[in-house]
């Protein structure tokens, strides 16, 4: 390697003996080991070894804004002159659910948790409480974080049974799982047919964002919201990474389709941690202690995250930031194509708005296709880029994001790197 990462070497080597993997989430890991972070700022993210890199990871979606955002900061620091974590209900809360149901029509009420993984585990439980049904269906390869009825295996017929892709979780806890190849409505009409009546819900990404950006076809979403509206079945946009990202109001606002709840995370914290799931009245009525699907906790609603996400809301809206992200995207995705024509590569640069990926391959339609793509190839190229000062995810399967932080000369960069890293 070029780039010095001594000191990195020397912490993981710590670090796995203390901590598994030697990270405190797996997609951190990189092989031979990480870059441990000392500081971030702006578009630029600082390892142990005192190396920068312009990021385009931004923390896997939230840091829409780019590091330590000056305004989130301030009202970080005037939050935590208060006090920070009361055990009571706050006024914050109240005006972020109320800027939220304004900017979301298929919402009208939220309750607020402390990560992504909280929200889709409480609104699939919403939903079944709702229906009194047990199955669900997921998209096959679509990630909700990491709770045990999503932790499914990928691979399976469209209408088998759910299968634990993790040890510890018990094949019980998974049997009401059932899964769907994205943009594939026959397999979606086949299970309703089969199982039509005991499904309570079907929870998908939009904008499948945790293995690679894969786009809905044309029409997909407004078939799925059919299909479910016709089965009485609960539509779930899990828009943890596209909410706040493709528009104010997510991808449903992006495609035009109305779901029935909606999961949010990531960018609605300014970087703290949250979560909210949210929806009908009648549906979210359901949440105790209005109704009797239970579901609680310590930090729902802390106050840091609740006040740093008003803050992001109103930069975002102040500042037009989805107009101008998203025309940089358009632009960004066409540079890195002519460059990927240039090189005579059959690679595919894939995104929308402000999320792009180059697969090292054909244009996926769903997991299957994108298992497909190099993923060593992409691996080695992740390291070139590295070694150019451009920290991407490190995985063949994570999208790359921009944000507001991002300069010219850094997307410039950016290409420059991609020009001289791809082959
Ligand atoms: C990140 C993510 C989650 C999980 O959120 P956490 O805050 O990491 O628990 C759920 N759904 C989607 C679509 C995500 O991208």
């Amino acid at each position: 390697m070029l780039v010095e990462l001594t000191r990195s070497e020397k912490l993981y080597e710590k670090a796995r003996k203390l901590i598994p993997g030697g990270v405190s989430s797996p997609v951190r890991a990189i092989k031979p080991f990480p870059f441990y972070t000392v500081s971030a700022s702006g578009s630029k993210i600082t390892d142990a070894d005192g190396n920068g890199y312009i990021d385009f990871c931004l923390a896997y979606g939230p840091n829409i804004l780019g590091h330590a955002n000056p305004k989130i900061k301030q009202t970080i620091i005037e939050q935590l002159d208060k006090g920070w974590l009361y055990g009571t209900p706050t006024e914050l809360e109240i005006k972020l659910a109320e800027r939220i149901a304004g900017i979301y029509p298929s919402i009208d009420m939220v309750r607020f948790v402390s990560t992504g993984t909280e929200a889709t585990m409480s609104a699939l439980r919403v939903a079944r409480g709702f229906t009194g049904r047990n199955k669900f269906i997921k998209i096959e390869g679509g990630f909700h974080g990491a709770h045990d009825a999503v932790l499914v295996k990928a691979g399976s017929g469209a209408t088998t049974l759910g299968k634990p892709d993790s040890l510890g979780v018990p094949e019980d806890f998974t049997r009401n799982t059932l899964q769907v190849p994205f943009n594939d409505i026959e397999a979606l009409i086949e299970v309703m047919e089969k199982y039509g009546k005991d499904i309570a819900a079907f929870i998908l990404e939009p904008v499948m964002g945790n293995v690679g950006p894969i786009l809905p076809d044309e029409g997909y979403l407004q078939e799925v919201r059919k299909i479910t509206e016709e089965n009485d079945v609960v539509l779930i946009f899990d828009e943890v990474i596209t909410g706040f990202r493709m528009a104010m109001g997510g991808a449903q606002e992006y495609y035009g389709v109305t779901p029935d709840m909606t999961t949010l995370g990531k960018i609605i914290g300014g970087g703290m941690p949250i979560g909210v799931f949210g929806g009908k009245r009648e549906i979210m009525e359901m949440v105790a202690p209005s109704g009797g699907v239970y579901q609680a906790g310590t930090y729902s609603g802390s106050p840091t995250s609740v006040a740093a996400g008003i803050t992001v809301l109103d930069i975002l809206e102040e500042e037009n930031v989805h107009k101008k992200l998203n025309a940089t995207g358009d632009k960004l995705r066409a540079g890195i194509t002519d460059i990927v024509e240039d090189l005579g590569l059959n690679y595919n640069v894939c995104g929308v708005s402000s999320m792009f990926k180059v697969f090292f391959g054909d244009r996926p339609r769903n997991y299957q296709e994108v298992l497909r793509c190099d993923k060593e190839g992409y691996l080695k190229f992740f390291f070139r880029m590295l070694e150019s000062s451009i920290f991407l995810p490190p995985s063949q399967f994570e999208t790359n994001f921009l944000c507001t932080a991002h300069s010219e000369e850094d997307l410039e960069r950016l290409l420059a790197a991609y020009q001289a890293n791809l082959k």
